[in-house]
């Protein structure tokens, strides 16, 4: 079925080694990159007749920048190849800043990547030490220098927070030294602490914790005051952008439920009202597709009532929140009548408000924002 423009997800499941909080599929093995290039190549031309029509790509992982600038090519003009790619789209990719040189950055950015979200993560090399990150904060400076000077005019930096030993002061310093360089955008992400990770093990040996609630309430109001001071617009509980127009448009789509499609082990796909995902295991995945078939793990399809509570999810996680003609039309619900009492509950104590037709979360309500949507 030919579809309204969707959002393409290309998965690089390859890491050289695996930071120390990660609970993203990856493997060491960057022997089998040549192989999985090809099976992802397969795959493309298999979905040129179910979704087609793109206005944004997105490279993630793993480790994007694991691939060489051919192999990064070549991925982009078998897209082009079978895909209908908007001439505006968002073209991102994700990068390791110890991976990358001047010459990489201007090489990708001829095979038509547009926009880079680097990993970041802290300024500060204990941090990053304590994250097992394989670059330090020289290097991160070095790659958002370089992907300046090879032209790109639309960076994003990703960044965590709420890590143990990680004072509010030294927090605010990486969030300074990150504003220093005006990327276009900048993402805040809390750490999470997933079980059979090895930070896990550490905490729960050292006894340590996440912030408690109070403590996480006061880091995301530093952040949120920190990089608004500094002029970016607080538009997802996580992200931040310098402009409206520099927003991720690529994310936009998992938060409207707007079609996407995601090629790799473990990536997921929407379209209408169903969602479905690949086999993790790269090895799997390599050999289904030799066998000629598709790699899809599992298929699920959402009734009314489930797209309805994530469409309340993710709106209000976005400060602009949910555009209730929207949603009438979308998922043939009134939210206001439905759910009226809640929603009267939530605006008497502040934590949303209706205005011009959208139900917005406010500060406080975007802070709790995972927990709003449950009350
Ligand atoms: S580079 Fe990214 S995907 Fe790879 S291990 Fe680290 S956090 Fe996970």
């Amino acid at each position: 079925m030919k579809n309204e423009q969707a959002g393409l997800y290309i998965h690089i499941p390859f890491c050289l080694s695996k930071c120390v909080y990660c609970s993203f599929y990856s493997i060491k093995s960057v022997n089998l990159i040549p192989e999985y290039i090809a099976a992802l190549k397969k795959e493309i031309k298999y979905y040129s007749n179910i979704l087609s029509s793109f206005d944004s790509i997105y490279i993630g992982g793993g480790t994007p920048s694991l691939l060489s600038f051919g192999q990064i090519e070549n991925i982009i003009s078998t897209v082009n190849k079978y895909f209908d790619i908007d001439q505006k789209s968002e073209i991102t990719m994700e990068v390791n800043p110890g991976d990358v040189s001047l010459e990489y950055f201007q090489a990708v950015r001829k095979s038509g990547i547009n926009r880079l979200n680097i990993g970041v993560q802290s300024f500060d090399d204990k941090i990053l030490k304590f994250l097992g990150r394989r670059h330090s904060s020289k290097e991160a400076i070095a790659a958002i220098e370089a992907a300046r000077q090879a032209g790109f005019d639309n960076l994003g930096i990703d960044l965590i927070y709420g890590i143990h030993g990680l004072s509010i002061k030294s927090w605010k310093n990486t969030l300074q030294k990150a504003v220093s360089f005006s990327p276009e955008h900048i993402s805040c992400y809390q750490l999470s602490l997933y079980d059979r990770t090895p930070l896990y093990k550490k905490y729960s040996l050292n006894g340590w914790d996440l912030p408690n609630e109070n403590t996480e309430l006061r880091l995301f109001l530093a952040t949120a005051e920190e990089l608004e001071n500094a002029g970016y617009i607080h538009y997802e509980v996580s992200n931040f952008a310098r402009k409206e127009k520099l927003k991720s448009q690529h994310n936009r789509k998992y938060w409207q439920h707007t079609p996407y499609l995601g090629l790799g082990p473990a990536a997921h796909s929407f379209l209408e009202n169903k969602r479905w995902w690949n086999k993790a295991v790269v090895k799997t995945y390599l050999k289904e597709i030799a066998d000629g078939k598709m790699p899809v793990e599992n298929t699920e399809t959402l009734s009314a009532e489930q797209l309805q509570l994530e469409a309340l999810f993710l709106g209000l996680r976005t400060k602009a929140g949910i555009d209730l003609k929207r949603y009438k039309t979308r998922y043939g619900a009134d939210l206001l009548a439905d759910k009226k009492i809640i929603i009267d509950a939530l605006i008497k104590n502040k934590l949303v408000e209706l205005k011009s037709g959208f139900l917005r979360p406010t500060r406080a309500g975007m802070a709790i924002a995972d927990s709003l949507a449950l009350i």
